[in-house]
């Protein structure tokens, strides 16, 4: 994958995405922002979610083997897997076990991080998503855009086309007068999808949830495919990331409160699906669970970064995204797009060894809106900063920068307050000269919301700089001069405003 630069340019180009995004990321944030509103207690709420969540991060290797005992007492067989390789041989060895050239999933954000369909595919063994975007997203051989809407840069002709086009390929075809009527979709993806429910001897899911004290297992979703694939194959194996875990059954108390509203607007979930070890005679008899490591630990060393490990994966941040919401998911070439992408990916890979995942954590304006959505209160411009800095830490290869050396200047001049006090004098000659270099070839002046006057383009090598960025005119009077001159505002007349 290209850096995020360049991906977002080719995303931003392309309308009809951009319009589908709107649409969608709208409808969702407005529907949360009405069922948020409804709860008084919100904000206790995600002061609560984040809570539960840092002091199980703060025991997590307690309560790991508390959930392992837990569940081994349940009849489940625990795995532990450092990483995505053997993660996928441990999946692929229990379908291989069973003789199965096929497998149903449900739905799973840490299958899709370790690519399992991609290892399954090539030992043989088919990997059906039956979560209806995710199967949108399979048939296309296309990559999900968003955590929660997979299929979200896809409007209903297109998803028409895919299930004409592909569904005979890998099992019941799309009736041939299919319209782009949801019904008549949902319909033709419950005929295609029945087939394999019925079929299939083994199923893997993810979990949203892992109770250490009861080994219970949570998957939450909207559809009912989830309970399909959790009830009716014989095996089951679960890819669990070791942060899924909390210590206690009434956890789940605040979690099923905060998930649905945050994720798609709706106070309760429609199936949420619990399940712990095995109930003879009821439901799959032979039960796997994958402990996924993959990073997870790296990222609970970073004291400021280990907060990600907090995210529920409701896909609130995504949402309210303004850089999200033109350029889609794709752009970060990532399972995990959006904010918590931004982070998370940087957080799991490592910075300083690939252009792309360094590229990620400025994929943002800061503007800080994924914080006031984030149900368990994740600062995910502070993680962004974090990361930005440790990217630069990590190109530095002795020599400093241009930038470097602008740095250091700036330090040197705001550390003592006589220097900072001629710089602000310097200010009113900065406002001449580069209110005068609007009038030199090569250079054009623009107009800043609110009326400032700015440079848009600089000439030379100085066009590297303002080719991202405006560069504002210097107020002609500074805030300390006005201050001074107006008695902080009262005698408004005797200060100048540029
Ligand atoms: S970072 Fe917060 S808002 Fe974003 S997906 Fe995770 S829990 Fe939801």
């Amino acid at each position: 994958m290209p850096p995020f630069p360049q991906a977002a340019h080719t995303a931003l180009a392309d309308t009809q995405l951009r319009s589908n995004l709107r649409h969608a990321t709208h409808t969702i944030r407005d529907k949360r922002q009405r069922v948020v509103d409804e709860v008084d207690q919100w904000e206790a709420l995600r002061t609560k979610g984040a809570q539960v969540k840092d002091d199980m991060l703060a025991h997590l290797d307690e309560h790991l083997l508390t959930l392992e005992a837990s569940l081994t007492a349940r009849g489940a067989i625990v795995h532990w897997a450092r990483d995505a390789a053997e993660a996928c041989a441990i999946v692929a060895q229990v379908a291989t076990d069973h003789g199965v050239d096929e497998v149903v999933k449900v739905k799973s954000m840490a299958t899709q991080e370790i690519e399992l369909n991609e290892a399954l595919a090539a030992q043989g063994i088919a990997a059906w998503e039956t979560d209806l975007a995710e199967l949108i997203v399979q048939l296309g051989d296309d990559l999900p855009s968003h955590i929660l809407v997979p299929a979200i840069h896809r409007n209903r002709s297109e998803i028409r086309q895919i299930f004409l086009d592909h569904m005979a390929g890998s099992g019941r075809p799309a009736p041939a007068d299919l319209t782009d009527e949801p019904r008549e979709l949902a319909g033709a993806a419950r005929l295609h999808l029945r087939e394999k429910f019925l079929r299939a001897k083994v199923a893997v899911s993810g979990a949203n949830f892992a109770v250490a004290e009861t080994g219970t297992l949570v998957v939450v979703e909207s559809e009912g495919n989830g309970r399909m694939c959790l009830t009716l194959p014989e095996v089951l194996i679960s890819v669990v990331g070791i942060e899924k875990v909390l210590p206690r059954f009434a956890d789940l108390d605040t979690f099923l409160q905060l998930l649905p509203r945050s994720s798609t607007g709706e106070r309760m979930n429609p199936y949420t699906s619990m399940w712990s070890g095995i109930t003879p005679g009821d439901g799959p008899q032979e039960v796997h669970v994958v402990l996924l490591d993959n990073g997870r630990t790296n990222v609970l060393a970073d004291e400021v970064g280990r907060q990600a490990l907090r995210c529920i994966r409701c896909s609130a941040c995504l949402n309210v995204c303004p850089v999200y919401e033109r350029t889609g998911g794709h752009a970060y070439g990532s399972v995990y797009p959006g904010p918590i992408g931004a982070i998370l990916v940087p957080l799991l890979k490592g910075v300083g060894h690939d252009a792309q995942v360094d590229s990620l954590p400025y994929a943002s304006s800061l503007c800080g809106r994924c914080y006031e959505v984030c149900p368990v209160k994740i600062d995910i411009p502070e993680v962004l900063v974090h990361l930005r800095a440790e990217v630069v830490d990590a190109h530095r290869d002795g020599w400093p920068t241009g930038m470097d050396l602008a740095m250091r200047a700036t330090s040197v001049l705001f550390a003592d307050p006589g220097r900072m006090s001629l710089a602000v004098k310097a200010s009113g000659v900065a406002n001449r000269v580069v209110a005068g270099l609007t009038g030199l070839p090569g250079v054009h002046g623009r107009s800043l919301p609110g009326g400032r006057a700015a440079i848009g383009r600089l000439p030379g090598p100085g066009a590297a700089w303002s080719d991202a960025r405006d560069l504002p005119v210097p107020p002609r009077t500074s805030f300390r001069t006005w201050w001074t001159q107006t008695h902080g505002g009262r005698d408004e007349t005797a200060g100048g405003r540029s």
